[in-house]
């Protein structure tokens, strides 16, 4: 059985202290840098439309992230609500930018743990937090509960990067595997297509701390899977907004070349993005060309580690309710050329 950090937070008695500190964010609401200054322990809500409890849109074992995420009994994902971002491409939108529907998924901290501990039974090779950022107070309480009550799994924080580091500081050794997707290398891009300010300065810092905690080096177990480590995704959208090769340089120079990417070819035009024309830039899928100067990237900068998508049919992949048993990534040393 895989074992997890938390586990010893727990026997070493941190592990309720760490809860309490992040709930006690909850108060005045700085949880993540948009710092909207709500009390959500009485619901009051903003941008994020959170309160106090979680709200997950759904939980299942699934196929469609990194192989050693995936491994052969899929990763557990749980879905959460609502979003602190506002992304007019989400390929998630349904969940993500409907909050008026997802109350109906609000559930108690203890529900959520039986959700984790349920994945666990399935045989599922860790818990993938997804759009963690805004309830990481919640995420928490549930992983000690369930911890209590015999989850064992590694934990898997899967996130936009717009997170606040003194949250992040409070997750050290809550969490296991960091992959955060790092969606821009400058702010204007940020505000333009996620309606957050400072995108780029914050999202580099959580990125600092996330490989503070982790390094550069993954650690897998015997079966090949995933334990602990830093993976950053890079989704590769039309008309390079998002500047890949900006991000991969400043990953190389200003973390290590020996971090962890996971190039993604699956963007296709959907929510905003595919209907409003001030969004034109971002009405289609990304050409080969645009592909191939991604992979470029890659091997210009000398990033050896990680994963990457085939280009021809990756877009079919992203969906929440993918489950084919083949994940869509190879390793990025599969490639006889990148
Ligand atoms: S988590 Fe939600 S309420 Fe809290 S600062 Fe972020 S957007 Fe605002």
């Amino acid at each position: 059985m895989n074992s997890a950090s938390y586990l010893a937070l727990l026997d070493e008695g941190v592990l309720e202290h760490r809860v309490e500190e992040l709930e006690r964010l909850l108060e005045r609401c700085t949880v993540c840098p948009l710092d909207c200054g709500n009390n959500r322990i009485e619901n009051q809500l903003a941008r994020c439309f959170s309160g106090r409890l979680p709200i997950v849109s759904s939980y299942t074992a699934h196929f469609g992230e990194e192989p050693p995420l995936v491994g052969t009994k899929g990763a557990g994902n749980v879905f959460f609500g609502n979003c602190n971002l506002r992304c007019v491409y989400c390929q998630n939108y349904q969940i993500s930018q409907t909050h008026k529907e997802q109350i109906k998924n609000e559930v108690t901290h203890e529900r959520l743990s039986e959700m984790l501990l349920e994945l666990q039974s399935r045989g599922c090779h860790n818990i993938n937090f997804v759009s963690p950022t805004h309830f990481a107070p919640q995420m928490a309480r549930s992983i000690l509960l369930a911890a209590r009550k015999g989850l064992r799994l590694p934990v898997v924080y899967n996130t936009n990067a717009y997170d606040s580091v003194a949250v992040l500081q409070l997750l050290d050794r809550i969490v296991d595997v960091y992959l955060p997707d790092l969606k821009y290398a400058d702010d204007d891009s940020g505000y333009l297509y996620s309606k957050v300010s400072g995108y780029k300065e914050y999202s580099r810092l959580a990125l600092r701390e996330m490989y503070r905690q982790t390094g550069d080096e993954l650690v897998f177990d015997e079966n090949g899977l995933l334990k602990r480590g830093l993976v950053v995704r890079l989704l590769v959208l039309p008309n390079d907004i998002g500047s890949i090769a900006e991000s991969i340089e400043w990953i190389r120079d200003e973390l290590s070349p020996r971090v962890a990417i996971s190039l993604m070819a699956q963007y296709y035009p959907t929510n905003q993005a595919e209907t409003n024309k001030r969004y034109v830039l971002l009405s289609r899928r990304i050409r080969e060309t645009e592909w191939l100067k991604a992979t470029a990237a890659l091997e210009n900068l000398g990033m050896t580690e990680g994963w990457m998508q085939e280009f021809d049919g990756a877009a079919y992949y992203y969906r929440p309710d993918f489950n084919d048993a083949e994940t869509p990534f190879k390793d990025i040393r599969d490639f006889d050329s990148l």
